[in-house]
């Protein structure tokens, strides 16, 4: 059914969630039509999608949401639910249907306060779809506060509510609400699944379709990125020249400095997208007179904060974030290396810098290379522990020095 469709390379899943859509849709009529319920039904209140960056999990949990909320008459007649065009389905699709709630954070974690909002809608009947449907796309962000505040409600659904947690693993998600949850897990699509979506869906040419995908192996919303944003290929290319560019302390250093500068430009750059925005709409909403040097009403000065306190959380995701991907983009690098070292057949990702990384591989050994990544790996891990992100690249790239 059409709203599979952006689902790349799950089939197993894809099955699983159909026959679930099938069942739900025919509990939701014995329940409105007030008669038995199904003996045995694949349905089930909470679902918890977990899988690699990447692979498609809020993908996988909005095209389910859809089909949960589809209209189309042929379902009556023994189709399967998620036409992809009937309204139910196109406006859980582009976000927008009533009873469909989608929950994504752009900040570390999610707290108290979220989730106590997500419980009461959780308990209310839908107001016009079939399902009460809550999307958690972070379910890994959840604090451990917040975990215990939606553990009840998923514990004790309301009959027509449905509880879709997102999360890269198992081990991120608190071990009381996975328990509660059944567990789907996706998996990195194929180079050439994630190529042939970018031809068909994007419209974007196989040659260019099928390098993005290579390099990006298999993440597909990266691939699309590389594929149509400028900026994001040169930024790319930049991280994969520093392999080269550490010959000596100083190189090491003015890398480093590059890394943290690009990513810090990335944050400032969503904030001032974003924030002046923001502010001005709260300022408004509070009665604020307009220009940011107008008087505020009293009281109003906790909201502020909290709202700047948000912020500035959100930036330093969006720095993270950017690093964590050049860091990506850096073990690829290397990862190439130790096949070329190894003369292993595996496909090098980065072909189009096929001289570099010759050059890298016949300079050192396999076992330095592995060194290399496990600098790379460290290095995420001390961004991990809040370690400041310069002392942290700075301590990354010293460790990739040649020699
Ligand atoms: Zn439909």
């Amino acid at each position: 059914m059409p709203v599979w469709d952006d689902l790349v390379g799950q089939e197993r899943v894809q099955k699983q969630l159909a026959a679930a859509a099938r069942d739900a849709d025919a509990l939701v009529t014995a329940i409105t039509d007030g008669t038995a319920p199904p003996p045995s039904s694949k349905m089930t209140h909470a679902w918890l999608f977990t899988g690699p960056p990447g692979s498609g999990r809020s993908t996988a949990a909005r095209a389910f949401a859809a089909a949960l909320q589809c209209t189309s008459p042929d379902r009556a007649l023994g189709g399967e639910p998620g036409c992809g065009f009937c309204d139910g389905c196109h406006t859980t699709l582009i976000g927008t249907h009533a009873d469909v709630q989608i929950v994504r954070t752009d900040l570390l974690s999610i707290g108290v306060k979220e989730t106590r909002d997500l419980v009461r809608r959780a308990q209310l009947s839908p107001a016009v779809g079939r399902w009460q449907v809550i999307v958690l796309e972070d379910a890994d962000r959840l604090t451990e506060g917040a975990g215990n505040v939606i553990l009840k409600a998923v514990e004790e659904p309301a009959p027509r509510t449905v509880w879709l947690l997102c999360a890269p693993s198992l081990e991120d998600v608190l071990p009381t609400i996975r328990s509660r949850c059944r567990h789907l897990t996706l998996s990195t699509p194929s180079v050439d699944a994630v190529a042939d979506v970018l031809v068909r869906r994007d419209g974007i040419e196989p040659a260019v379709a099928a390098a993005v995908a290579r390099a990006t192996q298999g993440h597909i919303d990266r691939a699309r990125r590389l594929a149509t944003d400028e900026t994001a290929r040169a930024r790319r290319s930049a991280v994969l020249k520093l392999p080269l560019r550490v010959d000596d302390v100083g190189g090491c250093l003015k890398a480093a400095q590059e890394l943290v500068d690009a990513a810090a430009e990335d944050a400032k750059q969503v904030a001032e997208e974003v924030d002046t925005k923001e502010t001005e709409e709260l300022r408004a909403a509070l009665g604020a007179g307009a220009g940011a040097g107008s008087r505020m009403p009293r009281g109003t000065a906790g909201v502020m904060k909290e709202l700047e306190d948000r912020q500035k959380r959100r930036r330093t995701r969006t720095q993270r974030d950017t690093l964590d991907l050049a860091l990506t983009d850096l073990t690829g690098f290397y990862r190439d290396v130790l096949a070329l070292q190894l003369g292993s057949s595996v496909a090098i990702a980065n072909e189009e810098i096929r001289p570099d990384l010759d050059r890298v591989a016949r300079a050192s050994g396999p076992e330095r290379t592995l060194r290399r990544i496990e600098a790379i790996i460290a290095c995420r891990d001390a961004l991990d522990r809040n370690v400041a992100p310069l002392l942290a690249v700075e301590a990354m790239t010293m460790s990739l020095r040649a020699g």
